[in-house]
């Protein structure tokens, strides 16, 4: 066996495997370098999911014609030196992009430094340069890839359908377009424009960024999320959390930027999960644009070809800052839910009502009395605190499951457990987190058998039992005694509640996480301290119920993520009653 070094053209072509994994990968280095080139306005084209072309076209610094030759080489860059190799501020470093490009397609640069028409162009088939003459080409760069992967059949094959692959091109765009948001691009897919900003009008950063999340995302999106905008340690973090109800399938609608650029991390995706875990179920995924930003020598860029992930110097104070940053900005949205389900509602409304009788919540025959709610007379003050109220007055229950309230401009349909369950659970947690649970004791306590296996287990978690106001003791040889509870569930179903705590604390001796396991508790007990769907209620409960509503944050999900409420505006009714 004999070894050999590799030749120019092999070298680039393994290259080009780990920097170019698709077409979607060929048009992020390309609108990157226009990027790293100042341009002010990138145009993209793309034919057949772009396999057959890509041509991407700026109004950037352009290339000098000495150096046309030098761009398509290897390891050649004008962005990297000793200097800065700790400290890199350009999206490329290392002259990989365009050698790779040019080892598996056939590519045309186009280039003028200067504000006349004398640019010059150079080409090359598979890596060989085949020409280089003086052309017609103003200020910027315009670069055309023709059937790439052509010399590396193997990637070729790999490559999916071209809907697909224009897919990826799209997502791609729309995050270089969200990150560069003072940057105007535009996309077309087989002659067709698929996404175009506007001209960049506000000199405000902020409020230009604002424009182009609504552009990019639509408007949808902005309605259902806070803009944050917090600094903490090194970090800044700012952009727009979509509120929890406002969940998606997957986590394609998180967009993440390091330092203004695109990252895709895995683990950071984990640690907004985790923020947001007390909102939305497990199989749900919150969405987001987040912008993190930090000294640059805080981070390692150079960690993979593609240049997708970076290393932060201190990860664990950005996770938490992560974490309390969304928690904190959550907390601002107070009840609101999101905008989708009331269009969900109008949709189902809009159809035969015959086809989508509204279907009902299992209801359930368990009476008891919830919390003492206020008994106030409202009434008298209805006009004057209209305003105040945005889940409005309280008309009717039906169903003896849902409270109708008119609100200034609409109505709102509330779902009492749902909404009943959050507030009790956020109570539960505030007096928990604070130490300063408050229990009530039984004038009856209540005993309960219990099997001999789990005795044990229940004896060893009293003491932990109790810092959740459950005071129990041993009773017997196979029984115990329920003498204390947290005020709020003295109401409820002692018995049920304490076999469901017990039964949590048999299931989950061994859980980690210490926030997870007090927040499950408090859901659980939550369940059993709140208004059953299936118990009436009066005109001020349910006043007081909505008054809660607006009061506690997060109350416009339950501990499921679904929504608490669904609000239709009068637009909309009188829309569905033919009068607009
Ligand atoms: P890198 O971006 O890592 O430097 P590339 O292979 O992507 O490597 O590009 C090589 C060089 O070509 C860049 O350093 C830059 O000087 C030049 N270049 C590439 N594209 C453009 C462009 N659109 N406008 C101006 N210069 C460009
Ligand atoms: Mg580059």
């Amino acid at each position: 066996m004999k070894i050999k070094i590799l030749s120019d053209d092999l070298i680039n072509k393994i290259a080009a495997g780990e920097v170019l994994e698709r077409p979607s990968s060929a048009v992020k280095e390309l609108v990157e370098n226009s990027i790293d080139a100042n341009s002010k306005t990138i145009n993209i084209y793309i034919r057949n999911g772009g396999k057959t072309e890509i041509t991407v076209i700026d109004d950037g610094d352009g290339i000098d014609e000495n150096q046309l030759e030098l761009a398509v080489q290897r390891h050649a860059t004008s962005k990297l030196n000793m200097e800065n190799f700790d400290n890199i501020l350009s999206l490329g470093f290392r002259g990989e992009a365009l050698p790779s490009i040019a080892a598996v397609s056939n590519l045309k640069i186009k280039s003028n430094t200067k504000n006349n028409e004398n640019g010059n162009l150079i080409e090359l088939n598979a890596g060989k340069i085949i020409s280089k003459k003086p052309t017609n080409q103003k200020k910027g760069t315009f670069i055309n890839v023709k059937d790439l992967f052509y010399s590396t059949p193997a990637r070729l094959k790999f490559l999916k359908s071209e809907n697909y692959e224009s897919l990826l091109i799209r997502r791609t765009i729309k995050k270089l377009a969200i990150c560069n948001y003072n940057i105007i691009f535009r996309l077309n897919v087989n002659h067709k424009e698929v996404l175009k900003t506007k001209k960049v009008e506000e000199t405000n950063d902020l409020a230009q960024l604002k424009i182009r999340v609504a552009e990019v995302l639509g408007n949808e999106f902005i309605e259902n999320s806070i803009f944050f905008d917090e600094q903490k340690d090194c970090y800044r973090l700012f952009g727009f959390l979509g509120v929890p109800t406002y969940h998606h399938s997957n986590t394609n609608n998180q967009y993440i930027f390091v330092n203004k650029r695109i990252v895709q991390d895995k683990s950071l995706n984990v640690i907004f999960k985790l923020a947001y875990r007390d909102f939305i179920s497990y199989d749900r995924f919150p969405q987001f644009v987040c912008f993190i930003e930090c000294p640059s020598e805080d981070i390692d860029v150079n960690v993979h070809p593609a240049k997708n992930e970076v290393r932060f110097k201190d990860i664990k104070t950005l996770n938490s800052n992560i974490i309390n940053c969304v928690k904190e900005n959550l907390k601002k949205v107070m009840h609101f839910a999101s905008t989708v389900n009331t269009d969900r509602a109008i949709n189902k409304f809009s159809k035969s009502v015959s086809q989508n009788t509204l279907k009902l919540a299992e209801t359930s025959d368990v009476e008891f009395t919830p919390f003492p709610m206020k008994v106030e007379n409202q009434e008298q003050n209805q006009e004057s605190e209209k305003k105040e109220f945005p889940l409005g007055y309280a008309k009717s229950q039906f169903h003896n499951t849902y409270i109708i309230s008119q609100t200034d401009n609409g109505i709102v349909v509330v779902d009492q457990h749902a909404a009943h369950e959050r507030i009790v659970y956020e109570r539960l947690k505030n007096q928990i987190y604070n130490n300063e649970i408050k229990t009530q004791l039984l004038l009856i306590p209540v005993v309960i058998d219990i099997e001999k296996s789990s005795l044990n287990v229940i004896l060893n978690s009293l003491e932990t039992v109790k810092k959740f106001g459950v005071n129990i003791e041993q009773f017997g040889s196979d029984s115990i005694v329920v003498r204390e509870v947290p005020s709020i569930l003295s109401d409820c179903d002692i018995k049920n509640l304490t076999l469901d705590l017990i039964n949590d604390f048999i299931e989950s001796k061994d859980s980690k996480l210490v926030e997870e396991r007090i927040n499950r508790i408090c859901s659980k007990m939550a369940c059993h301290g709140s208004i059953r769907a299936g118990r009436e209620m009066q005109i001020n409960e349910m006043n007081d119920l909505l008054r809660r509503m607006e009061a506690t944050p997060f109350s416009g999900q339950c501990n499921h993520g679904r929504p608490t409420y669904v609000e239709l505006k009068l637009n909309d009714i009188e829309k569905l009653f033919g009068r607009k």
